[in-house]
């Protein structure tokens, strides 16, 4: 029997050796608005209030609480926008608009629905408490306060607070970029017609989006024969260029599988196996002092190694808080019985649904599991992780799922329709 000469380590042990290699990236000061999906480097501070002034919450009338005035003369208009030049005296009323600047004289503000308007007069059918409808200023962003810190992922909220304390260029952490490259002698180009014993390459176009949808660039390296001479020059050049490098294919027990010596040739391989299922043979190299991802050839390997160990890798290079880049973790109650060795961890993909009836995560994997049954993917929301040590578990059972995806309320027939 042929034996790898890798040690097969466990997935928790393989994380950690991702970990010690991988480290935050440089900072850059970019424009807020190109800023999404980054993470900020520094805190950011509101230098003024908001609102910046006493503004009105409503349409309507600015007044003094106390008056008691029935008819009240309507001594003017202040709009949002500008400063009117008007007070609200006992016995008069101002009318405003929602985000204008409450006028002197006013402490409250009675809405447009509860008032009537005759001849330049207007008289109430609610009374108010003094500050009714008024937003004091620093209501909601005292001045000086810090709005975001250190640390935060920029999404749509944050990018409006950027917008609204004024701080229109932000330092950062800069984006990976990420070279993404296939191996195989085997592989065609997918606009391409494969010939006798060839297939189309599925796995750059799979990884790039993945690495695109962690927030990283991906950039396409193209497709690397299975020569020794080929792999150095392509890996050679996307070193020079890229933060990090994802292959896939060429890391098993063939005669062609050159991805591991050569990476042990060029730099050092970290671990060379690891103990979970897909993606048993999945690499992990450094070589010039950049983290080099080596995945499996079967198209769900590759995916769900780059699940596994990979996408974490990317956010903690992206700036994560590394407390926020493994995925939601669930217990999730199988619907149907799961298949499963206790040799190694698995990884099943999964369609996970909140149950109302018993308020519990419920799971339907997506069918046969096969390595290179992409179609497993699709759709799946969950990868079930079933632990080493323990086989097969039945209907009602619960183990945990990593939640890869938005979750579905599916309707009670689509969910039975599953089953
Ligand atoms: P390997 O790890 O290179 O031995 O590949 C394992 C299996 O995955 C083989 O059946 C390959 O043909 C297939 N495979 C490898 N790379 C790709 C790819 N980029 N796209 C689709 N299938 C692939
Ligand atoms: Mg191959």
């Amino acid at each position: 029997m042929v034996e790898s000469k890798w040690p097969l380590i466990p997935v928790e042990e393989a994380k950690a050796i991702i970990r010690a290699h991988v480290r935050p990236l440089p900072t850059v000061e970019v424009r807020f608005e190109a800023a999404q999906g980054l993470v900020l480097a520094e805190d950011v501070h509101a230098r003024e209030p908001m609102p910046p002034f006493p503004a009105s919450a409503k349409d309507g009338f600015a007044v003094g609480a106390s008056d008691t005035t029935e008819w009240r003369r309507i001594v003017g208009e202040q709009f949002a926008g500008y400063e009117a030049n008007i007070r609200v005296e006992p016995g008069t009323a101002a009318r405003v608009t929602t985000g204008a600047p409450i006028p002197p004289g006013a402490d409250a503000v009675i809405m447009v629905e509860f008032s009537e308007v005759r001849d330049g007069y207007v008289r109430f059918t609610r009374r108010v408490e003094p500050g009714a409808d008024i937003r004091p200023p620093g209501q909601d962003i005292a001045g000086g306060q810090r709005v975001l810190a250190a640390g935060t992922v920029l999404g749509p909220p944050e990018i409006g607070l950027l917008a609204t304390v004024g701080a229109t260029t932000v330092r950062v952490h800069r984006r990976p970029r990420v070279g993404v490259m296939s191996t195989g002698d085997e592989l065609v180009e997918p606009d391409e017609q494969p010939g006798p014993g060839q297939i189309r390459d599925a796995n750059r176009f799979s990884l790039m989006a993945a690495v695109r949808e962690a927030g990283a660039e991906a950039f396409d390296m193209g497709l690397a024969p299975d020569t020794f001479e080929a792999l150095e020059a392509f890996i050679r050049e996307g070193l020079e260029r890229y933060d990090a490098i994802v292959t896939s294919g060429g890391v098993s027990m063939g005669e062609r599988d050159l991805v591991k010596p050569l990476l042990e040739r060029l730099g050092t391989v970290h671990f060379g196996r690891v103990s979970v299922k897909p993606g048993k043979p999945v690499t992990f190299a450094t070589v010039s002092g950049k983290p080099f991802f080596a995945m499996p050839g079967f198209p769900v390997s590759s995916l769900v190694s780059f699940e596994v160990f990979v996408r974490p890798a990317l956010l903690i290079m992206a700036g994560w808080p590394p407390d926020r880049v493994e995925r939601p973790r669930v217990p999730v109650v199988l619907d149907h019985t799961v298949r499963h060795t206790a040799g190694r961890t698995e990884y099943q993909r999964a369609v996970v649904r909140f149950e109302r009836a018993d308020g519990r995560f419920h799971a339907v994997t997506t069918g046969f599991q096969g390595s290179g049954r992409l179609l497993s993917m699709v759709g799946a929301n969950a990868l079930l992780e079933l632990p080493e040590g323990r086989d097969t578990f039945e209907a009602g059972e619960v183990v945990e799922a990593l939640l890869i995806g938005p979750l579905e309320a599916p309707s009670r027939r689509e969910a039975e329709k599953r089953v």
